[in-house]
């Protein structure tokens, strides 16, 4: 069965000022490179609808969504900017962005359950893992994953499912959400010390935190994921699983200093199809985070989606 794939233009509408690395280019890069290698072809695209605010506090807070919702909707009539920190703004299209990407998660959640996907991938911006329960950071207002692994357990019923993040960035509002939460296993590395400088003390014991030091290269990271990784993922038998895809550990990547590169990522996404084939039905849905290479990034989400959709 093809990967589903998830992407809107409103996610494009989404824009922090000349210069900023999470741009809309990102998602530009990576549709342009699918579609000349021919791999566009192999994909199931489909549109996200915009998540609901039910949805969106399955991980935030009430509050949280409707301070945001107040502060961003009026953005889209008066074309102003609103700096949310010193790294994050939102301009007329990012309220519509930020319901897309955590819409997309949900829509793929459902269609991986619902059996008419096998695996799904969700290319949308804003990101979301360094979103909190109650607060926005890190170019992320609302958590993608974290809302899709709430929906599966909450909705769908089921009873375990791991959250993966591989993103060069320790994933704190992640952690933040499901820290305790024990029907979730959260595995993670990041380079250690980098924003936003968490992680290294995990916040749960359902937290697998690897810190790895900078210019750790693949090699390190594989064998971080086979000591530390998969172990607990055997044992925890997750239903589902659900996949933090940040791509900027990698080598050209210039927001971390890691040295991944396109092999790796074809790497750990077959570790974790693999997992997912021996307990989850082989369900998994896969969310972009950073990459901020343009080139490394579109290049690594096509090996990972490679692999996702087993076209290697
Ligand atoms: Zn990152």
């Amino acid at each position: 069965m093809p990967v589903a794939f998830y992407s809107h233009p409103d996610c494009r509408a989404h824009f922090m000022g000349r210069g900023h690395p999470e741009c809309p280019q990102r998602l530009d890069a990576i549709s342009d490179h699918l579609i000349a290698t021919g791999l566009m072809d192999a994909l199931d695209a489909r549109e996200p609808p915009l998540a609901s605010d039910e949805q969106l506090q399955r991980a935030h807070t009430g509050v949280h969504v409707a301070e945001l919702r107040a502060a961003m909707e009026p953005l889209r009539q008066s074309g102003e900017h609103l700096q949310i920190d010193p790294d994050t703004s939102a301009g007329p299209g990012s309220w519509q962005a930020a319901l897309r990407a955590a819409g997309a998660a949900v829509a793929a959640t459902d269609a991986v359950i619902a059996g008419n996907a096998q695996s799904a991938f969700c290319a949308v911006r804003p990101p979301g893992h360094h979103a909190e329960r109650g607060a926005a950071m890190g170019f992320c207002f609302f958590n993608n994953i974290a809302i899709a692994a709430r929906h599966a357990l909450d909705v769908h019923g089921l009873q375990r499912v791991a959250v993966i993040d591989f993103d060069v960035h320790h994933g704190n509002g992640t952690e933040d959400i499901v820290a305790g939460d024990e029907r979730i296993l959260m595995a993670s590395f990041f380079q250690h010390p980098l924003y936003p400088y968490s992680g290294a003390v995990p916040k749960g014991t359902n937290m697998v935190n690897v810190p790895l030091p900078p210019y750790a290269r693949g090699a390190q990271a594989r064998e971080a994921i086979e000591q530390m990784w998969l172990p607990r993922l055997e044992a925890f038998k997750p239903q589902m699983l659900f996949i933090s895809a940040g791509f900027d550990a990698h080598r050209e990547d210039e927001l971390g200093q890691m040295g991944l590169v396109e092999d790796d990522y074809a790497w750990i996404t077959q570790q974790l199809v693999g997992v997912a084939q021996r307990h989850a039905q082989g369900r998994i849905v896969s969310c972009l985070e950073g990459g901020y290479h343009l080139g490394a990034l579109a290049r690594s989400v096509a090996a990972h989606l490679r692999v996702l959709g087993g076209l290697d």
